[in-house]
């Protein structure tokens, strides 16, 4: 291991990259206040019973994939692979089900997984994900498909698909279990190592297995939405009225299951082509049973999660222009001496005022503080030649018209009018 190479599945975030982050996390907050959803905050890591409880025992995520560890006071903990269980558990801890209902919240921030890494898969990755507790509504069902729709449009993505599946609620899917099983125990010789082990135990985790002879099986499964009770298929009638009274475009796969043994009733998926195997960009369902699951009241619950590393690869794969980084509302290029002076005293006003500057610190040419200017994809360029300071003025360049203006340093508003920025 050298000091110098970062675990392997991990990121740095850091300039050039962390101004699209920015960017995203500010658009998440505004979609969230649209639809009412407050920020929480949960631990990085949690008692590992309750993603074992939470999320299932005979899931990926808790037989191979968690990050596990026993701290000094003895006790199993987890770093968190996902940010359900952990919104459950603060719920029900905070005792947050006694106010008004539906309690609806939304987490940001990192997870982690022992995946094996490639494009669009890491170990630590980043969840942005909300939670509607205490309503079974299904129109809360279509919030969470549209909320984080309304987040990929105000980034510019266009192009990703939504697919969407009920998977019933335990009575049906106990009749569908059985159905399943009767059709997959035939094939067991022919099915891969973990769909072998999955077949009695946790069947329905067949139908995503990505093995192409798996696949190729269970394509003529029995389809679930054929085993629904009457609640579960009153329900999903709803979601899908909902759906198309708001002109929502969707893709019914009756294959669709997820990776969490939580979900009940609708589940879906957005997925993006451009990204290759790991084409999914987000999903989530309802799982009106995990609040009990974890020691409370019965509580229907719904939500989603989009990976966030994968959405900036969908926008970068999509070159999407109202989502590169911006520059520096200006470079003030000097000449050293007093001229350097005077940049950085305007410098200091004109960052009071909120607005991002840049100078040279390098005692770099008027060539190479130039070049500087246009790298880092300066809006204008001030340029503090000895001449115009002796009039007290300065030269405004916009290097997207290339037009200049001399501006009289005593009157800053004009400076401030003239860069385009707010004086009110
Ligand atoms: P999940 O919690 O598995 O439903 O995942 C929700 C979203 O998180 C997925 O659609 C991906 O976009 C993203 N995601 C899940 N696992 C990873 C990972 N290992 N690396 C990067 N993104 C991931």
């Amino acid at each position: 291991m050298k000091l110098t190479t970062k675990p392997r599945g991990t990121n740095d975030i850091g300039p050039g990259e962390i101004e699209l982050w920015l960017e995203l996390e500010e658009k998440i907050r505004w979609v969230c206040h649209a639809y009412g959803y407050t920020e929480l905050r949960t631990p990085i890591f949690e008692h590992t019973e309750l993603f074992q409880r939470g999320i299932g025992e005979t899931t990926d995520i808790v037989e191979k994939e968690m990050y596990t560890f026993i701290d000094r006071g003895d006790r199993s903990l987890t770093l968190r692979p996902e940010g359900t269980a952990p919104v459950v558990r603060s719920y029900l801890e905070n005792k947050m089900g006694a106010g008004a209902l539906p309690v609806k919240l939304f987490y940001y921030g990192p997870m982690f997984r022992y995946e094996r890494p490639q494009a669009g898969r890491y170990r630590q990755f980043t969840q942005f994900g909300l939670e509607v507790l205490g309503s079974a509504d299904p129109l809360l069902d279509v919030e969470a498909i549209v909320l984080p729709m309304e987040l990929y449009k105000a980034c510019g993505l266009s192009g990703f698909e939504v697919e969407i599946n009920s998977i019933g609620c335990p009575t049906c899917r106990k009749e569908y279990r059985d159905k399943l099983v009767a059709y997959a125990e035939p094939y067991n010789d022919e099915l891969c190592g973990s769909c072998q082990s999955r077949l009695h135990r946790n069947p329905l985790r067949l139908l995503d297995c990505k093995v192409e002879k798996c696949k190729e099986i269970m394509e003529n499964a029995p389809s679930i939405l054929d085993y629904l009770c009457g609640d579960c298929k009153e329900h999903f009638n709803m979601v899908i009225t909902y759906l198309d009274a708001l002109d929502i475009k969707y893709k019914l796969n009756s294959r669709l299951v997820r990776g969490f043994d939580y979900y009940t009733r609708t589940v879906f998926e957005m997925t993006y082509a451009g990204l290759g195997s790991q084409n999914a960009i987000g999903g989530g369902g309802r799982y009106d049973g995990l609040i009990e699951e974890c020691g409370g009241p019965p509580t229907p619950a719904v939500g989603y999660a989009v990976g966030v590393e994968r959405l900036l690869l969908a926008l970068k794969s999509q070159n999407s222009s109202d989502f590169t980084s911006k520059g520096p509302k200006a470079y003030l290029v000097h000449f050293g001496g007093e001229t350097k002076l005077k940049a950085a005293e305007i410098a200091y006003f004109l960052r009071g005022q909120g607005l991002w500057i840049e100078l040279d610190y390098l005692d770099r040419s008027v060539r190479a503080q130039m070049k500087a200017a246009n790298r880092l994809k300066s809006e204008n360029v001030l340029v503090f030649g000895e001449d115009e300071l002796s009039r007290n003025a300065v030269v405004v360049r916009n290097m997207g018209s290339g037009e200049e203006k001399q501006v009289n340093l005593g009157d800053l508003k004009q400076l401030l009018i003239t860069l385009g920025a707010d004086t009110e």
